[in-house]
């Protein structure tokens, strides 16, 4: 078996989800967290439905031990999973405005009696497809990218108000005034080849070297500046008869 197959969506308490054991992706909780609370449980959980056979020599006439065991994992939305958790049972007492209006928030409904869960589709696949899915679900949304234009119009219909998003205005004015590369820096300051871009030379010579070195080059046209008498020191060499 190398697809997944769809069982079913159910709404699941967290505690009986396990998450994806060596998830390598470090998704961003607080983000999602907020998100939650503001949209609500828009996407479902992706999560493996490992149905256990009872197991061998167990009391089958005992309905507490003799019915299949089964297991959740989470194929995709482990942090979403997480965020849930953080939410914890019970009421937040977190509302947000929009609009004028109060909304509660979109995990408890602001609900004393809220137990933590997550709305799941439920699939059937091997092993193998369990760890491939898991890995290109999050690979997949690091491969994607942006048009940058069409974010920007995006944001800008929010109103200022960047709430839950995973936006907030510095990222709009970036985006509406990205920052220089380093081609328009070079062109708005100086290019490589100017003077900061040139090598330093520097070495560590005896004490009677250093004063050769003032000596023969005492009658520069700048002797302030050790290059101009180092470049001097090259022309006194260069105009030299040689040997
Ligand atoms: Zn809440």
């Amino acid at each position: 078996m190398s697809q997944a197959t769809y069982q079913g969506t159910a709404l699941v308490p967290l505690a009986d989800l396990t998450p994806f054991p060596g998830n390598a992706k470090r998704g961003d909780v607080a983000t999602i967290l907020a998100s939650l609370r503001r949209h609500g449980q828009y996407r479902s959980l992706v999560v493996q439905h490992i149905e256990h056979e009872p197991e061998v020599g167990v009391d089958l006439s005992n309905p507490r031990t003799h019915a299949p065991r089964r297991r959740l994992v989470v194929l995709a939305g482990n942090h979403t999973m997480a965020a849930l958790a953080e939410h914890g049972p019970g009421d937040c007492r977190r509302t947000f405005l929009d609009q004028g209006q109060q909304h509660p928030c979109g995990i408890c409904g602001n609900d004393p009696a809220w137990e933590p869960a997550a709305r799941c589709e439920l699939v059937a696949c091997d092993e193998d497809t369990a760890r491939r899915i898991n890995l290109v679900d999050n690979r997949a949304a690091d491969l994607g990218g942006y048009d940058a234009d069409a974010l920007a119009e995006l944001l800008s219909f929010l109103d200022d108000d960047y709430g839950a998003t995973g936006y907030q205005e510095a990222d709009v004015l970036r985006l509406l005034a990205p920052p220089p590369s380093l081609e328009e820096l070079a062109d708005t300051y100086r290019h490589p080849e100017d003077e900061d871009m040139w090598p330093v030379l520097r070495f560590t010579v005896p004490p009677e070297a250093r004063d050769d070195f003032y000596d023969l080059t005492a009658t520069c046209s700048n002797p302030n500046d050790d290059a101009t008498r180092f470049r001097y020191l090259l022309d006194r060499a260069r105009a030299a008869p040689t040997p």
